[in-house]
């Protein structure tokens, strides 16, 4: 330590979190290290949609969920799906979740997404001008729906953001926009919502090249993992159970999913779950403008390497559990109703990651009880949106020792 801010600091996590945040420390001067059981994007940062909409990024507790939670227990086939397990954690958390969902709660984490909104595309842009070489495309995203009655229900939830300060620029789109916007819309679908100036990427190829910066300024990327996080007051320890042992004048832990783990004993005590979605690549016979959102079956479908992802669902179940084909085919019987033109049978890269869900849908990103010991992480649907801004902020507060403002709301030891 100079002063009294860290010279040295190892990232625990090589997702789109900690990456972000060993790069914008790098640029303050700190001499960086990153260790991940995986190696680069091993977790959630690899198959999402990638969709870098300030304009969607609308947290998931409103009170409408809890009612959908309840009826998708009763049917296999939901987008939501909650296992039927003894689980008292989970069981927990959910009640947590359910009590928070509620326009309270969720106009509090509306209120503190919006430093996060306004600024994530500029903290890409800072990467992309940087030397991350991956590109973020620009593009409307286009929701998709049934009638217009359905529609009524994203229109409402942009009147919200805008009551609370965040503006949308977006268009409602009739049967004829909406097919010219995005060719493969079938015909159930009646009415679209266009929302402008939103930003994707091919989220594995943007982390891949994010760590690729990252070393080049000259951390080492460890494929480890961490068992034991441990401070003597001046240093942070982090080992494995295999020998390895490392050592910084700090540590940012930034596990996604998997936080808990290593961050409870450090008093970060709001609870944490895995929302595991899923997403595969479709090829198609239709040009694609930009990205889909189908929100009546709650899928994102992204441009991606000539095809399509199409990425959806939210089950809750432990991290590291293999993939359950059953999801994966209600993920298929929902689009194929909805957009035409996707060779089904040739579909590839299947693939399930866990999304890190809080149970106040607030991120968890700040200062713990050890002077030490620094966490990053929880921000459930947004996280590839949200994780460079996260990065870049979290830097500034390790290297001056002051809370940004963005980040009061977002204390992990509230
Ligand atoms: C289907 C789907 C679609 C999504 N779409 C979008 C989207 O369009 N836009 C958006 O903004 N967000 C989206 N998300 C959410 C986003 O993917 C996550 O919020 C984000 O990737 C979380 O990043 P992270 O760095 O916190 O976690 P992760 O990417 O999960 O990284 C955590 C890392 O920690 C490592 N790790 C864990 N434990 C240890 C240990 N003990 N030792 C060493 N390493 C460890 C893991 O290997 C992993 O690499 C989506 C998620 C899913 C599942």
């Amino acid at each position: 330590m100079v002063g009294n801010w860290p010279r040295s600091v190892i990232v625990v996590g090589a997702g789109i979190v900690g990456l972000s945040t060993a790069w914008f420390l790098q640029e303050r001067g700190v001499q960086v290290d990153v260790v991940d059981r995986g190696g680069l994007a091993a977790g959630a940062s690899w198959g999402n949609a990638g969709w870098i909409a300030p304009g969607l990024a609308i947290p998931l507790n409103e009170p409408a969920v809890v009612r959908y939670g309840l009826r998708s227990l009763l049917d296999p086939a939901a987008p939501l799906h909650v296992p039927a397990t003894l689980d008292p954690g989970l069981w927990t958390f959910l009640t947590r979740f359910a009590a928070n969902s509620r326009w309270r709660s969720w106009t509090r984490a509306a209120r503190a997404n919006l430093p996060l909104n306004d600024e994530c595309v500029e903290a890409y842009e800072v990467l992309a001008n940087s030397g991350v070489s991956a590109p973020v495309v620009s593009a409307p995203i286009t929701a998709a729906f049934r009638t217009r009655a359905e529609a009524e229900g994203l229109l409402r939830e942009l009147r919200r953001l805008e009551a609370i300060g965040q503006h949308v620029e977006h268009a409602v789109l009739d049967g004829a926009r909406l097919a010219d916007q995005v060719p493969l819309a079938g015909e159930a679908l009646t009415t679209g919502v266009r929302i402008d100036g939103q930003r994707y990427v091919d989220p594995g190829a943007f982390v891949h090249a994010l760590g690729r910066a990252v070393m080049r300024r000259g951390a080492t990327v460890y494929a480890v993992e961490v068992d034991d996080v441990r401070t003597d007051g001046r240093k942070a320890i982090v080992s494995s159970a295999k020998g390895t042992v490392l050592s910084a004048d700090a540590v940012v832990l930034a596990t996604g999913a998997w936080l808990p783990r290593l961050a409870r004993q450090w008093g970060v005590r709001v609870p944490l779950r895995a929302g595991r979605g899923y997403s595969f690549t479709v090829p198609v016979e239709r040009p694609v403008h930009g990205p889909v959102y189908l929100p009546g079956v709650r899928v994102a479908c992204t441009p991606y390497q000539g095809g399509l992802r199409v990425a959806g669902t939210m089950e809750f179940r432990d991290p590291d559990a293999p993939q359950v084909p059953a999801r994966l085919e209600a993920l298929v019987a929902s689009v194929r109703p909805l957009l035409h033109g996707l060779r089904w049978d040739e579909r590839s890269d299947t693939w399930v990651g866990p999304r890190p869900v809080t149970a106040d849908g607030r991120p968890l990103v700040g200062a713990t009880t050890a002077p030490t010991v620094y966490v990053a992480g929880g921000h459930g649907m947004w996280g590839m949106a949200h994780g460079p801004i996260t990065g870049r902020l979290l830097a500034e507060q390790i290297t001056t020792g002051k809370q940004p403002a963005a980040l009061a709301e977002l204390d992990p030891l509230r």
